[in-house]
């Protein structure tokens, strides 16, 4: 190792410590001013680590759990980073922490979940074994401008990977186009049919061809603009499957259970987290352990053990109300949780909490484009808002059509917390990310939880 590398990691673990010491959390500067003194120190901490890379719009955490998951209970020795250091800064402070002062690996494998504007120079960098991109839809573009520019980013960092193996979304236009313009060995996986539900709402995220811009027809749609695609015109389809869910068996507010098939084996596999968007993560991060050398029989089984966490269908107990936390950020993942809601066959209270942080998105036009209509028809009972623009919410719920004196507007976390304790039917928070941790900071404190990541 060299001598600028040496003096990366001991700035990167000299500011950690003060941070420390000064009670200042934050995975990113320490890694930032590590790679300022030396440029490519996560090349050389990552050069030893087996890594499994997530990336993609929707799905990044949690696949990334569930992933760990499997490797946790195939005894595998491995790290990961926090979704908040997924970031070129946060992965390279992680890939610090997880060796030693001379830059020897502390462990033989790593999932690290990868920003999609990050990947393009992060994956060059660390060399992943396995690429998982979960999907692309639109999200934060104030931030990375068109969809297809983020394509364009996930694309150039495949290409400085051309021994990973990579695994694509077959039921995603954008995802799955990718596998026309690098030489990567490719994994497809997908859903072999719609697992019942309705007829989604109309596609909006990617409705044209990525080639020829004609209108794509479909045999069938999981949700958003997902499913087996069909270009009528230069004949780009959906591709076929490597890992392929054919079966919903059952699904119930906490799970779904289905039928899962890969390597000419079929079994049945209960995905420990519930809606369509996470049988899609269960069966990525399949994918992805099989790419990584896992026989198909427990690569399938990954999602059986995982547990929630970290607002992602997170489930706490306040003096006797089962609180759950589904995050959201974008119109599509907003609508599959709308949808969710909506096959509850139990009544329920709805709170809605919107942000307008850097690490939300300014922009909040996106509540526009979500199916809150879709929510309004089917919900008779009292919404609760907040955040710091729970006036915005709550006009567009009341444009969805909850009447205005079914809304209540309550700007106080902790009054709102009080008012949740005492409900006798669960409740669902839905927020946008920094909500999320103000809140979930709160309600883990009132319920006496260690945090979930500290
Ligand atoms: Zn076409």
């Amino acid at each position: 190792m060299n001598i600028r590398a040496f003096l990366g990691i001991l700035v990167c673990r000299a500011v950690k410590l003060a941070a420390k010491i000064l009670r200042r959390g934050g995975t990113a500067k320490p890694g930032e001013l590590a790679a300022k003194v030396c440029p490519d120190l996560a090349q050389i901490l990552a050069k030893d680590v087996r890594i499994i890379m997530v990336t993609g719009t929707n799905g990044k955490t949690t696949s990334s759990r569930i992933i760990e998951q499997g490797l946790l209970d195939s005894g595998a020795d491995y790290f990961a980073n926090r979704s908040g250091a997924n970031l070129l800064s946060g992965v390279t402070t992680t890939l610090v922490e997880n060796s030693t002062l001379f830059g020897k690996a502390k462990h033989q494998c790593a999932v690290i979940e990868c920003d999609e504007a990050a990947f393009r120079t992060v994956a060059p960098l660390v060399q992943p074994e396995v690429i998982l991109v979960t999907n692309l839809f639109r999200d934060q573009l104030d931030r990375y401008g068109e969809i297809t520019h983020t394509l364009s980013n996930i694309r150039q960092g495949i290409r400085g990977v051309p021994d990973a193996v990579v695994c694509l979304n077959a039921d995603c236009s954008l995802t799955a186009s990718l596998a026309g313009d690098i030489s990567n060995r490719c994994l497809f996986y997908g859903l072999g049919e719609a697992l019942g539900g309705g007829e989604p709402p109309a596609v909006s995220d990617a409705s044209h061809c990525i080639h020829c811009k004609a209108e794509y027809t479909y045999k069938y749609r999981t949700y958003g603009h997902l499913g087996h695609f069909v270009c009528p015109a230069c004949g780009y389809e959906r591709p076929g499957t490597d890992v392929t869910v054919t079966k919903l068996l059952s699904k119930d507010a906490d799970s779904s259970t289905v039928v899962m098939e890969a390597g000419g084996l079929s079994r049945t596999v209960r995905v420990n987290l519930p809606a369509v968007y996470n049988i899609y993560n269960a069966a990525g991060s399949s994918a992805a352990l099989m790419a990584f050398g896992m026989d198909p029989d427990r690569a399938m089984q990954c999602a059986e053990n995982f547990q929630c966490g970290f607002g992602r269908m997170e489930r706490f107990d306040l003096n006797g109300t089962v609180i759950r936390m589904i995050l959201v950020k974008n119109p599509a993942g907003c609508n599959q949780v709308i949808e969710y809601l909506n096959g509850l066959n139990e009544a329920y209270l709805p709170v809605f909490l919107l942000n307008d942080n850097a690490a939300d998105s300014r922009d909040i036009s996106w509540i526009w484009d979500a199916d809150y209509e879709k929510f309004a028809a089917a919900y008779q009972g009292e919404v609760v808002v907040s955040g710091i623009r729970a006036d915005d919410m709550a006009l567009r719920l009341k444009y969805a059509g909850i009447p205005a004196q079914k809304l209540t507007v309550e700007r106080d976390y902790d009054a709102l917390l009080d008012r949740v304790s005492h409900q006798d039917k669960p409740v669902f928070i839905i927020p946008t990310y920094t909500a999320m941790l103000d809140i979930r900071t709160r309600l883990a404190h009132r319920c006496g939880s260690a945090e979930f990541w500290e």
